[in-house]
């Protein structure tokens, strides 16, 4: 007999989980988040928090390069309203900014493969100029004469993700949403799909079933859905730059009260850990932050993290659902806070039967081919 039955459960409270569960809640339907804490890492809290749709559609996507681009731009543009009534709900400062993204170019190569970036993300409908080096400069002062050329996105915005989860579970708290604290460790299939087991020992059981679990759930077929490692870091460095600055090699985040993210590392293997930091990624992110804003270079480090992102095969996320019926809210790799609002809206609209807003079939888990998603069982 199960423990305990819900109408709609999420497993998974990241950011993407948190959204969608608002979402549902705001439409009343009856939802539970079921999270494992600190049993599994989580990737939103290690993220810089970019709103960077024009930075993250590259040519490298083929045929996914338009709805993954239109995914982000959408977002974005929901994250305007979203920000402020978050805020307004909750009380929690968020530190939304839309004061664009410059994009660097130290060398005549670098600036053509900006100018392509530009070029496509204006013909997907977007926002992005190229400027000079002395352009760039006058936006942001403390750039170095390294700089040659710039992508300007005007639009781009961001968040500080830390502080989008604090305002997230005070807004599910006001909407009476529960956020059931265990980790999953096996899914039902068959009769039984409606079911699933819980580390603690619980059964649990609902009618709609939503995996939101992220890179490490143990719940996913390995290859689908997999871990990409980052490491980075925060020094005080006030008023240095006042935008996101994307240089080879790094980007530089300026936050509230001074603080100054710097990320990110890539890695990809088997024995990936969350907890490393390595003195050489650091001492190689500020290196590449220092070339590109020299004012940067002997700042504090007040903290440095790693995290996983939920990385898939083409690198687009995975909506839709699997052959047991249950839903998949999986694989926004390296863009999940961005996506998350219209995430949600798709989501929540698939779940309660509606006709989604924009088109799901590019993120159906049906491209990985049939029935070849179908999760795994066990931890
Ligand atoms: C260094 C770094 C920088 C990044 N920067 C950005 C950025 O600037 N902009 C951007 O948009 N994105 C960024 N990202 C990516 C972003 O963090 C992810 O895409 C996003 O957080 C994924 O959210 P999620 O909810 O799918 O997964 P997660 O945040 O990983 O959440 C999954 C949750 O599920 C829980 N869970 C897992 N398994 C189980 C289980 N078996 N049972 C119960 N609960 C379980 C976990 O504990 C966790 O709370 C960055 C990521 C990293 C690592």
């Amino acid at each position: 007999m199960p423990s305990r039955v819900f109408d709609i459960a999420i497993i998974g409270g990241g950011v993407i989980g948190l959204t969608l569960a608002r979402e549902l809640g705001g439409r009343d339907a009856r939802v539970a988040v079921i999270d494992a804490g600190a049993a599994v890492p989580q990737a939103t809290v290690a993220a810089a928090g970019m709103l960077a749709p024009s930075f993250e559609t590259c040519a490298a996507f083929g045929g996914l390069a338009e709805p993954l681009y239109h995914l982000g731009a959408r977002s974005l543009a929901m994250w305007q309203d979203y920000a402020p009534a978050l805020e307004e709900e909750t009380g929690i400062v968020i530190d939304y900014r839309r004061d664009g993204t410059l994009g660097l170019a130290y060398r005549d190569a670098q600036a053509e493969d900006l100018a392509k970036q530009a070029a496509l993300v204006k013909n997907l409908g977007g926002a992005a100029e190229m400027i000079s080096g002395d352009e760039a400069r006058a936006l942001e002062p403390a750039l170095s004469n390294e700089v040659v050329a710039a992508l300007h996105a005007p639009e781009d915005a961001q968040v500080d993700p830390r502080h989008v989860m604090s305002a997230l579970r005070i807004s599910l708290k006001n909407r009476d949403i529960e956020i059931v604290p265990a980790r999953v460790l096996s899914l039902g299939e068959g009769a039984a799909a409606g079911q699933f087991a819980c580390a603690e020992g619980d059964v649990f059981e609902a009618q709609t079933i939503v995996l939101a679990a992220g890179a490490v759930s143990g719940l996913t077929p390995m290859g689908l859905v997999y871990p990409v490692k980052g490491e980075a870091t925060a020094i005080a460095a006030e008023g240095v730059v006042t935008r996101v600055v994307r240089a080879p090699g790094a980007y530089i985040c300026p936050k509230a009260g001074g603080r100054v993210v710097i990320g990110a590392t890539e890695e990809l293997g088997p024995l990936l850990d969350h907890h490393s930091v390595s003195d050489a990624a650091i001492a190689g992110l500020r290196a590449n932050a220092a070339r590109a804003a020299p004012g940067l270079s002997s700042a504090q480090e007040l903290e440095r993290w790693a995290g996983l992102r939920p990385g898939t095969p083409d690198g687009a996320p995975i909506m839709g659902r699997d052959k047991e019926g249950r839903f998949l809210a999986l694989g926004h790799y390296r863009n999940g806070i961005l996506h998350a609002p219209a995430a949600a809206e798709a989501m929540a609209a698939l779940i309660l039967g509606e006709t989604p807003p924009f088109d799901l079939a590019p993120f159906d888990p049906s491209r990985f081919g049939p029935g070849r998603f179908s999760p795994a069982q066990g931890g």
